[in-house]
């Protein structure tokens, strides 16, 4: 009797791809590969809460399996091991603000990318920064609106669920929810042009506008409970509480959570009391709104990142001229926000400034506003998966999702570390590997 491996071609074909195996197991950025079971030896290990010296991490599949001290970690046989000398080990990083589908504002203003550039152009610009987050260590993002490109977020996700694209894995919030009239781009008064976000009023309107957008693949709703009304102006609230109320209800009836952009008092205030997760930007809170979202539950994501980088682009030469107002503002509602002992996620509203450039938001808070590394890599790790409600990432136990990210040095104690990325795995699958 013949069997198939007698055949010679076969075994021909069989013993070149063994011997080809090393080469198809070497990652290429960007290009996954998948090792069944994988030991990765760093010199320390950040488990989303503190760093363990002399720790090892065991991964089967995509799965973390064991970590721990290197003696009470047992492998079997033929496991391949990685040494990561004077690198740390860290949980894959989640951001947990981007606009993948925008690029930098000192590139092209954020008017010109909404009315002018197209859906295709926008879109493939998207897939370079999906993946540029990735590789800079970010396996996940909360991705919150694609500013007049639709639903292409939702579409995005699949490309990368699928792995036709190499990415982070995306919550994603599709087109937000303005009151009419309230967002832009504005041009002439008597030109119609398509919106950075979908308007909706009115019970009856802002109900079905939370559906579609959960029916079309919406993770998180996201709102602008205030915004400037006219160019130059301080921003103002725009929906009321009780379209607030309806959307939180709406949303949340679907499993969804929302989240609002927020910059006012008022419109922070209002967006609590509805019963959003996290205030985005939060730059006039004061002490009275923090305590109302210490009370709540309700977390920061301060973007300090998009502020610093705007405040550049209109011309503020940073280190030689004075803050600007704004950063002035900032700093002390952020005093404030802690002092009140608000929790915050981590996020950078990376999309006004270049993707891939993550942990500039980090870096930020840690140098220009009091935050130590350890605060920071805790917020964009296990902070943000409690924050999104992401169970099976943002820590390294044994059980939960191989997302993984080795940096040179140690990032606990120098932020400056997190540029240094080295190793970046997510689904138990290479994407960058020293
Ligand atoms: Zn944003």
């Amino acid at each position: 009797m013949t069997t198939l491996y007698s055949k010679p071609y076969l075994k021909r074909f069989l013993g070149l791809t063994l011997l080809l195996l090393p080469q198809l197991l070497r990652a290429q950025p960007g290009i996954a590969t998948t090792a069944t079971s994988t030991l990765l030896r760093p010199a320390a290990v950040f488990d989303g809460q503190e760093l363990h010296s002399g720790w090892v991490v065991l991964v089967t599949g995509n799965k973390i399996v064991a970590a721990g001290p290197a003696a009470q970690v047992s492998v079997l046989a033929g496991t391949r091991t990685l040494e990561l000398t004077g690198q740390t080990l860290l949980p894959g990083l989640i951001e947990g603000h981007s606009h993948l589908l925008l690029h930098p504002y000192n590139e092209t203003s954020w008017n010109d990318q909404v009315n002018t550039e197209s859906l295709a152009l926008r879109v493939a610009r998207a897939t370079a920064h999906a993946q540029r987050t990735l590789l800079a260590g970010f396996t996940t993002a909360r991705d919150l609106g694609t500013e007049g490109a639709g639903f292409a977020d939702v579409g995005l996700k699949q490309a990368i669920d699928q792995g036709i694209i190499p990415g982070p894995r995306l919550l994603v919030a599709t087109r937000a929810l303005v009151a009419s009239g309230s967002y832009g781009p504005k041009l002439s008064v008597d030109v119609e042009v398509p919106q950075g976000a979908q308007e909706a009023d009115g019970p009856e309107g802002v109900v079905r506008a939370t559906r579609e957008q959960i029916g079309k693949g919406a993770d998180v709703v996201k709102v602008y409970s205030d915004y400037r009304w006219g160019k130059g102006e301080p921003s103002r609230p725009t929906f009321s509480q009780e379209e607030l109320n309806l959307i939180v209800q709406t949303a949340r009836a679907a499993g969804r959570p929302v989240v609002a952009h927020a910059s006012t008092p008022e419109g922070m205030r209002r967006a609590v009391l509805a019963g959003v997760e996290t205030i985005e930007h939060g730059d006039a809170g004061t002490p009275e709104i923090f305590k109302l979202m210490k009370q709540r539950g309700v977390a920061l994501c301060p973007t300090v990142a998009a502020g610093d980088a705007v405040s550049q682009y209109l011309g503020w030469r940073k280190g030689q001229d004075p803050e600007p107002e704004r950063i002035r503002e900032k700093r002390v509602s952020i005093a404030a926000a802690r002092k009140a002992g608000v929790t915050f996620a981590m996020g950078g509203d990376v999309g006004v400034f270049a993707h891939g450039d993550n942990a500039r938001e980090m870096e930020l808070l840690v140098r220009e506003y009091g935050f130590t590394p350890l605060e920071v890599l805790q917020e964009a790790t296990s902070g943000n998966a409690r924050i999104f409600h992401l169970t099976d990432r943002g820590s390294i136990s044994a059980g939960l999702l191989a997302d993984l990210v080795s940096v040179t040095g140690d990032p606990t104690k120098d932020v400056a570390a997190l540029r240094q990325v080295q190793l970046v795995m997510k689904d138990g699958a290479m994407y960058k590997q020293p």
